[in-house]
C-alpha cells in the first residue's frame, strides 16, 4: 500500500498531527507544499522553527511572548489593579477585540475538569494567587460558560475570598457550553459590564 515516497507519507503523517486536519487534508497540503518553489517551502519552515524557538510564556500573565514580560503586562497604560483571568492565551485576542478591557490578563492554560482528572494544581491557579497583591482591586473571571469553566470560576471565588478581594464573574449571554471565541464583540462587552461579585 505504499503510493508514496517515505519522505511524502512523513510529512502527511506530521500534517495529520495537527488539530482539525483528517488524513485527506493532511493529504492535500502535502501535495501542496509539493508544489510550492523551494523558497517558499523554506520560509514556511523556517516561520515554524524561528516561532517555537523564540516564543515562550509570560512569566507574569501566561500569554505567549517573545519578551518577557509580554507587551501587555510591560505597558504602563494597562491598569495592574484589575486582572481579567482566561483559559487560553488566544482567550486575550478575544477580550482585546472589544477595546474595552484596559487592565492585565491571567492565562490558565486550561480549567478544572473532575471529570477528566484535571485539578487546581494542573492550571496556573498557584501563579493567579501569587499576584494577589494590594494593589489589584478586582479579579474578573472569564473562564468560557462550560461546566468546567463554571467550576473553575467557583474555585478561584473560594480561594481568592478569605484573600479579601473582590472576584467578578463576567455575565451569562455568552451561548452555555460555548466558547469566549464565539462570543461577539458585542455580547462579550455587555457580559464585561455586566459582571456581577461571585
Ligand atoms: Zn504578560
Amino acid at each position: 500500500m505504499d503510493f508514496y515516497p517515505v519522505a511524502i507519507e512523513k510529512l502527511i503523517e506530521e500534517f495529520a498531527k495537527l488539530p482539525g486536519v483528517g488524513h485527506k487534508t493532511a493529504q492535500r497540503l502535502t501535495l501542496h507544499i509539493l508544489n510550492l518553489p523551494k523558497e517558499e517551502v523554506e520560509e514556511f519552515s523556517n516561520a515554524l522553527v524561528q516561532a517555537r524557538g523564540t516564543i515562550k510564556y509570560c512569566s507574569v500573565c501566561g500569554n505567549y511572548t517573545d519578551s518577557d514580560p509580554c507587551a501587555i503586562c510591560s505597558n504602563p497604560n494597562r491598569e495592574k489593579g484589575v486582572i481579567c483571568v482566561i483559559e487560553q492565551p488566544k482567550d486575550i485576542m478575544t477580550m482585546e477585540k472589544i477595546k474595552e478591557f484596559n487592565g492585565v490578563y491571567h492565562v490558565l492554560h486550561g480549567n478544572i475538569s473532575p471529570m477528566q482528572g484535571r485539578g487546581p494544581q494542573d492550571i496556573r491557579i498557584r501563579e493567579l494567587v501569587a499576584r494577589m497583591s494590594p494593589e489589584v482591586k478586582e479579579v474578573i473571571v472569564a473562564t468560557n460558560p462550560t461546566i468546567e469553566g463554571e467550576a473553575t470560576a467557583m474555585y478561584i471565588s473560594r480561594i481568592l475570598k478569605p484573600l479579601d478581594m473582590k472576584v467578578t464573574r463576567i455575565a451569562s449571554g455568552i451561548p452555555v457550553g460555548g466558547d469566549l471565541e464565539y462570543a461577539d464583540e458585542v455580547t462579550l462587552s455587555k457580559a464585561l459590564e455586566g459582571r456581577k461579585e461571585i
